[in-house]
């Protein structure tokens, strides 16, 4: 069975642009492949923060998880912290990255010009990423769009480590040189299929940092509150207007919440002007009701029942750091240690 890697910022509250985009499908793929999920805390690091939240985010984080359906004996849960291994190897490849692949990231040169002072942790940010990835020798990374590019990278790093240190196979490559094993695979992007979710504001996507989210766990009035004036069709301006759903922020969330039919009916509405935007939101919030109800009753028992949130994370440390000692023996092994 193929394995799976794939981490999430302890960024506290999942919001749904996190469950659309990512978690949702990562719940139907922990049944698909043998799934390796980290909330990846050495990574939060990166930008300021506060310690003392850090530990209380990772909580809240690990119980929007497992309360959105992560499965801990399908899937191994776990916090990067609580394996150590990752930085060892993450320093291991920043030994053999090029320094201009790193440079060249879109998400290092949007993430500096935000920063006064550019730390080396926002450089190295997609070594860490490799690091996670390779250390279970993943076959595959479940990704969306925007981080095609850090995966690439992930597969320079194994390819250029596999040529320098994988062990000589006693074969020839097609031009002559010594052929060596590939110890890390070259691990492939399984692209999520819902497309990035926007934030209300229509502009960015959806993000705490934007200000532009819905909670997972938030009531059903806070999430209608939200919702009632977020941003649709800038051109549908009157409810006689017909509308284009496929620019409308709402007509995706309506794809992540509302059942086919219901999708079909949105858009057959919104084309021929057959009813508001109020009309068609309040039909997402019916939808969004039925779908985040029981998550949030189930983020209710686990916050009242904080053994089982750490029986959850530490099933899941005890496995990876099996697979993390394999993986760094064999490295120590073959790179002199
Ligand atoms: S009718 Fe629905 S899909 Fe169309 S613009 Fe309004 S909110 Fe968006």
């Amino acid at each position: 069975m193929s394995r799976i890697f794939s981490g999430i910022q302890p960024s506290g509250e999942l919001h749904i642009g996190n469950y659309l985009g990512a978690v949702k499908n990562w719940v139907l793929l922990q049944h698909e492949f043998e799934a390796i999920y980290c909330i990846v805390d050495y990574h939060a690091i990166t930008l300021k923060y506060d310690p003392a939240q850090l530990r209380v985010r990772r909580r809240e984080m690990a119980i929007g998880l497992l309360s959105a359906g992560i499965d801990p004996s399908a899937a191994a849960l776990f916090v990067q912290s609580q394996v150590p291994e990752h930085t060892e190897l993450a320093w291991i490849l920043n030994t053999v990255t090029p320094l201009g692949e790193l440079e060249r990231q879109t998400q290092f040169k949007e993430k500096s010009q935000r920063q006064e002072s550019v730390n080396a942790g926002i450089l190295n940010y997609p070594v860490l990423q490799a690091a996670d990835i390779l250390l279970y020798r993943a076959d595959k990374v479940p990704v969306g769009e925007d981080q095609v590019q850090h995966l690439e990278l992930s597969r320079v790093s194994s390819r250029r480590w596999n040529a320098l240190f994988g062990r000589p196979t006693g074969r020839t490559t097609e031009d002559g040189a010594e052929e060596r094993e590939a110890f890390f695979p070259e691990p492939e992007a399984l692209l999520t299929p819902t497309r990035r979710i926007m934030g209300l504001d229509g502009q960015s996507k959806m993000s705490k940092s934007m200000g532009n989210t819905i909670g997972l766990l938030e009531s059903t009035d806070a999430i209608w509150t939200k919702l009632r004036p977020a941003v649709t069709d800038p051109k549908r301006i009157r409810k006689t207007d017909p509308g284009t759903p496929e620019v409308c922020n709402i007509y995706h969330l309506h794809k992540g919440f509302s059942s086919p039919p219901t999708v079909e009916h949105v858009a057959h509405q919104c084309r021929t002007a057959g009813w508001g935007c109020l009309d068609c939101k309040k039909v997402l919030a019916e939808s969004m009701e039925q779908e985040l109800v029981p998550i949030r009753r189930r983020a209710a028992e686990l916050a009242q029942d904080s053994q089982l949130v750490d029986d959850a994370l530490e099933t899941g440390a005890a496995r990876c750091r099996v697979l993390a000692r394999e993986t760094m023996d064999a490295v120590r092994d073959r790179m002199g240690f």
